[in-house]
């Protein structure tokens, strides 16, 4: 399947960049990397006039995909240089991973979600974004280590799994909650709880980070 990427799209894309650094987004490879990745290919035809405004959008199975500014913000938290280990838990649409993948961060990707799981790999596949895509339970992770951990929705608490599965050095970001969550930004500077440096980076609106797997 072709898609398109018009002088319309990246001009309304150009725009949102311009809002995003209004609203003080400021490390420029995020901001390069939003003006590239076109955002209204991980969104519903139906809705494409909308994709890129500052605002969530619903995509399949009752999920959303993240406003412009949280995926910045939480892009700009994880502090990443190109070729670091990034894992990501709750793929959604994709956009989020693929404004990773254009960033140059080797990115591992968990859905709970069978339904989206098979048509966000698809969808990454198509568009050329490299990430592993994996179908499973974000509390429990990945095997392997990790530089970087984006959570993208809400956890009630931290994952004890997830911190294990971070480097020592490593960041976390995190939205931590039920209901409205608070954005945490963990970096774990050795393996004990008391050596975990938390930072609170504002409220935010996620769905929830939910257990288990859903087979359709
Ligand atoms: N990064 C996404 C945000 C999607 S919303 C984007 O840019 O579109 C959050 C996603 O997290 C949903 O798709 C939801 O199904 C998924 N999710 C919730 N709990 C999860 C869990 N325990 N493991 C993996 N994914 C989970």
């Amino acid at each position: 399947m072709t898609r398109e990427d018009t002088y319309k799209h990246k001009g309304l894309r150009h725009q949102m960049v311009e809002t995003l650094r209004g609203k003080g987004i400021s490390d420029e490879a995020v901001l390069k990397a939003m003006d590239t990745v076109p955002r209204h290919w991980f969104i519903g035809s139906a809705l494409d006039a909308y994709a890129y405004e500052d605002r969530a959008l619903k995509i399949d199975c009752e999920q959303t995909i993240s406003r412009p500014s949280t995926v910045a913000a939480q892009s700009q938290l994880l502090d990443f240089r190109p070729g670091m280990r990034v894992l990501e838990i709750g793929t959604g649409s994709g956009y989020q991973t693929a404004v990773l993948c254009a960033m140059g961060a080797k990115v591992f990707t968990i859905e709970r979600q069978k339904g989206l799981f098979e048509q966000t790999r698809k969808l990454l596949r198509e568009t050329g974004y490299r990430a592993q895509c994996f179908l499973g339970d974000g509390y429990q992770g990945l095997a392997g280590s990790y530089d970087r951990i984006i959570v993208t929705c809400g956890a009630p608490e931290i994952p004890e799994t997830l911190m294990q599965q971070l480097k020592v050095g490593g960041i976390m970001v995190i939205p931590l909650g039920e209901g409205e969550q608070e954005m945490l930004r963990i970096t774990k500077q050795g393996e004990s709880r008391e050596e975990w440096h938390v930072e609170h980076c504002g409220t935010y609106s996620f769905v929830p980070m939910l257990d288990g797997k859903q087979m359709r």
